[in-house]
């Protein structure tokens, strides 16, 4: 997922998306004819002329298809959720055509839009953009390491005078792991893959909002750090756990998330006018595209051609407000040295 001021609280709507899918119980999947179609299959192992090989079990419960691995319970149930899967897809597949044929618009169906599979990748299109922003993650924080590690000056302990390197370099790291979270959960969504993009995606949102505060307030002093860090990382730490262990509540997590999203853009675009930052410019920037980039997720629409979608055209969206946040942390870093320097001579 994203981030830039605006765009790390991005991270957290990458879920939104599919939260107010999840939330109006889609139309698709309570439509009789799509129930009857799936039943149908996963019983007999057929739609039509397509025929799915995971569907079929012997008369005692184990698959038809020999050796001693097929018989163990995690490989049945590995086979049964293929089955479900494989007939879930069909089945969509099927009653959209039907619904063409009589003008009807898309609809959801488990709270996703009818995507065209590619291979194994359910949604191609977020998948790659997801892996797109991976990159761009990567590019970014290496760029800004090999500034602050290389090209500005260092004390004589070799260590960077920006007093906010180490930040971000964790910020790099969990923006990575977001992002790479994201492009597995888009490809395969299971209940483990889900789990692991929210749980990243709400990490990085949290440690962002740290990073911000520290940042905005220059809170430079280890004590203090401790002080403002500890009960925001301990109240995230615990939603993570509560949403894995306990309840996955969407709409609590969409409440959290808007929360720390909301309260770090504010507090980064006031903080840029008020200190007059000489890279206001692109923090503006960021928070602006940011925000319009929500509305996309709000005006949810369904995917193009079977391939994009709204929240598809997000993951693009946060693709150059990655690259413009990187560059607003390397300005920091120039402009934080160069004034600690000046004030020294
Ligand atoms: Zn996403």
């Amino acid at each position: 997922m994203s981030p830039t001021g605006a765009a790390r609280c991005l991270v957290f709507l990458a879920g939104l998306g599919f939260l107010v899918g999840l939330l109006d119980a889609s139309a698709g999947d309570v439509d009789p004819l799509y129930r009857s179609c799936v039943e149908e299959c996963e019983k007999s192992g057929r739609i039509g002329d397509l025929t799915f090989r995971h569907c079929y079990f012997s008369s005692d419960g184990f698959p038809s298809d020999g050796s001693w691995y097929m018989q163990e319970p995690l490989y049945i149930r590995w086979k049964q959720h293929n089955c479900k899967s494989d007939c879930r897809y069909h089945c969509m597949m099927h009653r959209e055509d039907e619904r063409k044929v009589l003008s009807l618009e898309p609809v959801k169906y488990h709270g996703k839009w009818p995507f065209i599979r590619v291979s194994v990748f359910q949604e191609p299109v977020s998948a790659i953009l997801s892996a797109l922003n991976l990159i761009m993650q990567f590019n970014g924080w290496l760029s800004f390491f090999l500034l602050v590690n290389y090209k500005l000056p260092m004390s004589q302990s070799k260590r960077s005078y920006y007093e906010y390197s180490g930040l971000w370099h964790i910020y790099g790291l969990l923006a990575m792991n977001a992002w790479f979270w994201s492009a597995i959960f888009h490809s395969r969504d299971i209940d483990l893959t889900e789990k692991l993009d929210y749980s990243a995606a709400v990490a990085l949102l949290g440690f962002s909002l740290v990073l911000c505060i520290l940042r905005t307030f220059s809170v430079r002093d280890e004590a203090s750090r401790v002080m403002v860090a500890a009960p925001l990382l301990a109240f995230v730490t615990t939603h993570i756990l509560y949403l894995n262990f306990y309840d996955f509540d969407y709409g609590l997590n969409m409440k959290v998330c808007v929360g720390m999203g909301v309260t770090q853009i504010l507090l980064w675009a006031v903080w840029a006018g008020a200190t007059r930052h000489p890279s206001r410019f692109k923090l503006w920037a960021v928070v602006l595209g940011g925000g319009l980039a929500m509305l996309l997720e709000i005006y949810d629409f369904p995917p193009y051609k079977g391939y994009v979608d709204a929240h598809a055209l997000w993951h693009a969206t946060t693709v150059p407000l990655t690259h413009l946040w990187w560059g607003f942390a390397k300005d920091d870093a120039e402009f934080r040295i160069s004034s600690l320097l000046k004030k020294a001579k």
